[in-house]
């Protein structure tokens, strides 16, 4: 495609790109599906897209109409992105606790900003619960619930897994990522398991997440905690229900920044901690599989979206964690 006809064309077709530290450290070729390259640069765009189609296709939404959704940043992007582009209106309901870039963006699309604080998915005032709220009191309105609307995994069970079946040309040993609302490793994972049984499905689960203990053990228990956006979840979503999940691993801050750092000084690859833990994953995987074996995973979103947190030494250093010498020099 040389001309897009329009920016909804756009999401979605990404590159998967070999990453060199993680594949020279393994003896395996693991690679990244640049999902930062679509128009909102992250991987949420596809969900964003599909949620949005699904409820013009059941006629939930008029023109005119409002999407409300409740999400770490990402998503809203995405709803705010494809709103535009279809005439609707956003109403994105947000923890205050994520990155100052995802608001300013938010608010950059026209969307309306909702701030709430950090809660347990139990109280009532939960990102998630106040959002369905607000759709319901709102004419001419729709909840994305991208949670437990199944058209999120439905992008990746027809994009993701198909383009990266191709892109590495059905050759394809193993498959991991984190889970925020488990539509990529579920969705992937069930599009790749239907070209061939064999690829091996991982989680990649961060600290102060439930799903590793649940995977591994059966029951949902976090512990610990971790500072990584949009991932780290405490219940098995309708998009995770069934998810061919094959092995897990628990990987932290610490292990995902590293990758995070290499892959921005011997790459130039600006990623978020989401990626450095889904690499740290792939590591962790293509270990367990041994020397020669092709692996893929998900680098979610961009670096750029974390400049006054993760990339900034004095966030870092409030939040207990190392910073890397070339940091500290700017
Ligand atoms: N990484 C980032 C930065 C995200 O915003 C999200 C979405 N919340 C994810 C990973 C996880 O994706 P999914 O919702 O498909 O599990």
């Amino acid at each position: 495609m040389q001309i897009a006809p329009d920016t909804l064309s756009l999401i979605g077709n990404t590159p998967l790109v070999r990453l060199k530290g993680p594949s020279e450290a393994t003896g395996c070729e693991i690679f990244g599906k640049c999902e930062f390259t679509n128009p909102g640069a992250s991987v949420k765009d596809r969900a964003a897209l599909f949620i949005v189609r699904d409820a013009e296709e059941k006629g939930l939404i008029q023109p005119g109409g409002t999407i409300v959704e409740g999400t770490a940043g990402n998503t809203g992007i995405g709803l705010a992105l494809v709103a535009n582009a279809k005439g609707y209106k956003t109403i994105i309901v947000m923890p205050e606790t994520q990155s100052r870039e995802k608001m300013d963006t938010l608010r950059a699309l026209g969307a309306e900003l909702v701030l709430v604080p950090a809660a347990p998915y139990s109280n009532p005032g939960h990102f998630v619960h106040t959002s369905r709220r607000i759709a319901e009191e709102t004419p001419n309105a729709i909840w994305a619930n991208q949670f437990d609307n199944i058209a999120n995994r439905r992008a990746h069970i027809c994009g993701t897994a198909n383009e990266i079946w191709e892109q590495m040309e059905g050759r394809v040993d193993g498959f991991t990522c984190a889970v925020g609302t488990g539509g990529t490793l579920a969705g992937v994972g069930l599009g790749l398991k239907s070209h061939d049984e064999k690829v091996r499905i991982a989680l990649s689960d961060p600290h102060g997440a439930a799903l590793y203990n649940y995977y591994a053990h059966g029951e949902l228990k976090a512990e610990g905690s971790s500072v990584a956006e949009g991932i780290g979840q405490g219940r098995i979503t309708a998009n995770l229900e069934g998810a061919p999940i094959d092995t897990q691993f628990r990987i932290s801050d610490e292990e995902g920044l590293e990758w995070v750092w290499k892959l921005m000084r011997e790459q130039g690859l600006a990623l978020g901690l989401s990626s450095g833990i889904n690499v740290a994953g792939a590591v962790a995987l293509a270990r367990e599989l041994g020397p020669g074996h092709r692996i893929a995973t998900i680098l979610c979103d961009t670096g750029f979206r974390y400049l006054s947190s993760l990339y900034n030494p004095e966030w870092l250093r409030a939040k207990g964690l190392a910073v890397p010498d070339w940091l500290e020099r700017r």
